[in-house]
């Protein structure tokens, strides 16, 4: 029987095939309440998935520190480490349309988005197999020929790894690739809105050889499962992705122990036309740049700045396509622009649209439902000229279908726009000169700039805030070490007294 026949712990309709779906110390087991999951496309009931209590993740977090103390998984060399992880990569790709699905099922997104999803997430548990490998420390000169000074990588302990609701497993895969390469023990705790995916990997984290206790799921509520992992003293590490104001609660609470936490919070990213960009390929990017997943991401492109001189016809064009977009259910292939995740969400979407017209934006297209009586979470995209700094729906993030458009007309003051945010997750630039694009990059305060195009990350590519974006880094070397501690071994090979206290000292052998 090839792998691909097991049985997914999620059927391809939803349905947790489990007998529970909390897991904790290698075992599924069952919360005391159940929690609904609903489709967004149509908002009825997928499933129903069980509820973590406190008790629940205090016992999910004890599994885990039991199997860091035990070394079950440091105990692996670093060849079997990084096999597992292949072999996670492998099980991925041969469940990759069912993974797809659940995922769509779960979250809305559309089912070419969730494949692309899957492929990401199979590229960085790869990268993260092949990083596990190397790096086993370096050698110091201490000055003395009679020292061995060496600087090695431990693994953090055990880490909470929290993630948001917009790219369920892709955002949890990026810190539980590199939390395993680094030999660290996890509880996984997956929005409430959207657990499906999670489940789904935790069952092939075991299948490929995790062992029992290293990784641990719960679910549930933010404020009680998430927040009884953020205070357990038996947590060395919290990774966080999620809203701003939810990372500041996070980072507060962990201070009472002192735990390292690393926090991918929200954006409002500029992206930056100038009058010489390619004037299709720039318009079509601003387009998936904002509309992809219905603007339900963390770098979405919702702040245009586009120069005085093309704003009018870009304008015009982007309207155009804007309203062309097919909008509809994740798993109908046609659709180009999924639902929003809940109707909680898409109630804030639709404040947001009225704060917008109140502040005197002007609405060129979109700003309502498809249509009041459907029951699916569907948002028209939606187009507002005649923006300004001062303004909420330039300043905060919507998360939503929403571009707002400003204009510039020098670079500086391109830049200054671009950089006229709280936030710096990530910001593009459009332009056919090419050392012009190289200062505006050097000059926008923002964790990733793209030039001549707007989205793409890599594995290999730290990802990462500056400003009310968070801290730390995920992906590339640097989302390993976050998950590392440096210890300096110091060895003397050649001990003698220094007698630095020499009051009382007795010579030994003297006459
Ligand atoms: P959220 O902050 O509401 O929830 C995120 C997670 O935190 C959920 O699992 C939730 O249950 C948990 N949580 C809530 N309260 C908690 C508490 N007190 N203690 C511990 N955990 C708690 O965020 P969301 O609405 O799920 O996600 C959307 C946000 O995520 C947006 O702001 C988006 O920009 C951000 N995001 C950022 C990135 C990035 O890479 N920077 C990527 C994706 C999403």
């Amino acid at each position: 029987m090839s792998s691909a026949t097991h049985q997914l712990a999620v059927d391809p309709e939803g349905t947790p095939t489990t007998g529970g779906t909390l897991f904790v110390d290698g075992e599924w087991r069952k919360g005391a309440a159940q929690r609904p999951v609903l489709n967004p496309a149509d908002a009825s009931e997928i499933c129903r998935v069980d509820e973590a209590s406190a008790e629940d993740a205090a016992e999910a977090v004890a599994a885990a520190r039991a199997a860091f103390e035990a070394g079950v998984w440091t105990s692996k060399s670093l060849a079997e480490r990084s096999a597992v992880l292949h072999r996670v990569a492998d099980l991925l790709q041969e469940n990759r349309s069912q993974i797809a699905r659940i995922e769509t099922l779960d979250t809305g997104k559309t089912l070419r988005e969730s494949e692309i999803d899957v492929d990401d997430v199979t590229a960085v548990f790869r990268y993260y197999a092949a990083l596990a490998l190397g790096d086993p420390g370096r050698l110091v000169d201490a000055g003395d020929p009679a020292v061995v000074s060496r600087v090695v990588y431990e693994p953090v302990g055990v880490c909470a790894l929290i993630g948001p609701w917009n790219y369920p497993l892709l955002q949890i895969s990026w810190k539980i690739a590199p939390a395993l390469a680094a030999g660290c023990t996890a509880v996984l705790k997956p929005s409430e809105v959207t657990p499906l995916t999670t489940i789904v990997l935790v069952g092939l984290l075991a299948r490929a050889g995790v062992p029992a206790g290293v990784v641990n799921l719960v679910l549930g509520s933010g404020a009680v499962a998430g927040a009884a992992l953020v205070e357990s003293e038996d947590v060395d590490l919290v990774s966080f992705t999620g809203g701003l104001n939810t990372g500041r609660t996070i980072m507060r609470s962990a201070a009472a122990t002192v735990k390292k936490v690393a926090l991918e919070l929200g954006g409002k990213n500029p992206n930056i036309v100038f009058a010489d960009a390619d004037r299709d390929a720039a318009i079509d990017t601003a387009l998936t740049a904002v509309f992809l997943h219905a603007g339900q991401v963390c770098s979405a492109g919702t702040r245009l700045l586009l120069e005085d001189s093309i704003h009018d016809e870009f304008v015009a064009e982007l309207v155009r396509r804007a309203e062309l977009i097919r909008i509809g259910a994740g798993l109908n292939p046609d659709t180009e622009m999924p639902p929003l995740v809940s109707a909680e969400h898409l109630a804030k979407v639709e404040e947001y649209v009225r704060v917008g017209v109140a502040e005197g934006a002007r609405l060129l297209t979109g700003g309502s439902r498809v249509a009041e009586d459907q029951a699916g979470y569907f948002y028209r995209p939606t187009i507002f000229v005649d923006c300004h700094r001062e303004m909420r729906i330039v300043q905060e993030e919507t998360f939503g279908p929403i571009v707002t458009v400003e204009r510039f007309t020098t670079e500086d003051e391109a830049v200054r726009l671009g950089n006229d945010t709280r936030y710096g997750l990530a910001g593009g630039v459009w332009t056919s000169d090419r050392a012009r694009a190289q200062r505006v990059a050097a000059h926008l305060r923002h964790g990733t700039v793209w030039i001549n195009d707007f989205g793409p990350y890599l594995p290999q590519a730290e990802w990462g805030g500056f400003k009310l974006s968070g801290t730390g880094r995920e992906l590339g070397p640097s989302g390993l070490a976050e998950y590392r501690e440096a210890k300096h071994v110091y060895e003397n090979t050649a001990p003698q007294a220094a007698f630095w206290f020499s009051s009382g000292v007795v010579q030994q052998g003297g006459s």
